[in-house]
């Protein structure tokens, strides 16, 4: 396996921050999160319909935490608020 000539630096960046992963900011980042977590929690390509969601998760610790206790909170139903009483009166 030959490996091609090691491309410049500027080249890297280019491609890592190129036009084709558009750079998501914090905000932008939270406004989608929930659509986000959707769309991964119903099997679609999340990553296809909010690009650039996934590349900032992973570089930013406190969206990326939001993303995780998102999903968890997301995974399973909602606790029910205890407001109806269930108890069974003989
Ligand atoms: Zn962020």
């Amino acid at each position: 396996m030959t490996k091609p000539s090691r491309p410049g630096l500027g080249e890297v960046l280019g491609r890592l921050l190129g036009p084709a992963q558009p750079e998501l900011t914090c905000d932008e980042c939270f406004a989608q999160l929930d659509v986000y977590v959707e769309l991964e929690l119903s099997g679609r390509d999340a990553d296809l319909v909010v690009p650039g969601m996934r590349a900032h998760l992973e570089g930013c610790p406190a969206c990326g935490e939001d993303h995780a206790s998102l999903r968890a909170l997301a995974a399973e139903p909602p606790p029910l608020p205890l407001t109806i009483e269930h108890e069974e009166q003989l």
